[in-house]
């Protein structure tokens, strides 16, 4: 039975099957082509629903099944972009260098990106479910522009055809829309004088739940590097909550365990509800159930319980596939234990 506290979920992707794609890779190749390729997402994201079901999370996702990457899988229907086009370029502030389409005229969305796997979703669970975008910030700045000139018009442009996309997940019964924002943790001041802003215009007219993901990114090797030489305390949420609490999302989900994220911060956003991360995406340790009731524990110091939903601190998809759903069962487990004692 599901616990009426502590809703749990994943913050964003889970691994594809060594049969959709490539394993273990952040931007994997797929292992078929045209009708063979849509049959195989299909196929995944009905195993990944059963999955989560299974592992006992109470709200469930596509597991981002059918995108080859978080922001790159959007773009695919984003008339404008040059795919056959790709040039280096150093993302999040040069953390890592990645193989990016170039904007290359105006944008225009060409039909819907997720309708299928929002409706595949919706068909084959009863749970509550949630729809994971790219936020126009980390769009921007995950890919070049030849075209619009500067990020805050390009994000503006992006937060649009997001807007689009995000009526129709909600039209399909879609409940929760998150938008993926690691970039705001890079880019502070840009987040909160008009990354937010971008955000309100993505979610224009929506009356489903809002959420954004901040997070200190994959458990990739730049990514755990790049903590590294973030010091003994990481204070990048400071200055972005009060903007985040300001404003009409309803949802945050950060990074919480084994990070250097002081957790007063979290008290930071007052009157949201608070995706807390319990599971660690940058190593293959499975938390126990007791660790991650302990985590869940230390949070509630800072977040009403009623606002606490445990998740993990960003998504598991390079991970090994049989680790990432001992993690959502140790997630699931350590929610009803937290459950218990309060
Ligand atoms: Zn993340």
């Amino acid at each position: 039975m599901s616990p009426t506290l502590f809703p749990t979920s994943v913050a964003g992707s889970l691994p594809k099957p060594a049969w959709l794609a490539e394993t273990q890779k952040l931007w994997p190749a797929w292992q078929a082509s045209g009708p063979a390729l849509a049959a195989a997402k299909r196929d995944a994201t009905l195993l990944s629903i059963k999955e989560q079901e299974d592992a006992g999370l109470d709200i469930i996702t596509d597991g981002e099944q059918s995108r080859q990457h978080f922001v790159h899988g959007f773009l695919e229907q984003v008339e404008g972009i040059d795919f056959t086009r790709k040039v280096k370029m150093g993302i999040r502030n040069n953390r890592y260098d990645a193989m990016v389409p170039v904007v290359a005229g105006k944008l225009r969305l060409t039909g819907r990106v997720h309708a299928t796997e929002a409706r595949l979703l919706r068909a084959h669970t009863t749970r509550r479910t949630k729809f994971t975008l790219p936020g126009p910030m980390t769009i921007v700045d995950t890919l070049a522009d030849e075209y619009y000139g500067d990020r805050k018009t390009l994000a503006f442009a992006f937060a649009d055809l997001l807007n689009q996309e995000a009526r129709g997940l909600q039209q399909d019964g879609i409940d929760i829309i998150q938008f993926d924002e690691p970039a705001f943790n890079v880019y502070m001041e840009d987040a909160a004088t008009w990354g937010v802003e971008a955000l309100h215009q993505a979610i224009d007219g929506l009356t489903c739940t809002t959420a954004v993901h901040i997070c200190y990114g994959y458990g990739i090797e730049a990514n755990i590097t790049w903590k590294q030489s973030l010091g003994e305390q990481w204070r990048q949420y400071e200055q972005i909550f009060p903007a985040l609490a300001a404003s009409r999302i309803n949802q945050v989900s950060l990074e919480c365990v084994n990070s250097h994220v002081p957790p007063n911060l979290m008290a930071l956003l007052e009157g949201k509800d608070v995706m807390v991360g319990v599971i660690d995406v940058a190593n293959n340790r499975i938390e126990t159930k007791e660790e991650v009731a302990a985590t869940i524990a230390a949070a509630l110091q800072f977040v009403p319980k009623e606002r606490l939903f445990p998740c993990t601190n960003c998504g598991l998809a390079p991970m090994p596939r049989e680790i990432a759903q001992a993690k959502l069962q140790a997630l699931a487990a350590g929610a009803r234990l937290a459950c218990t004692a309060v």
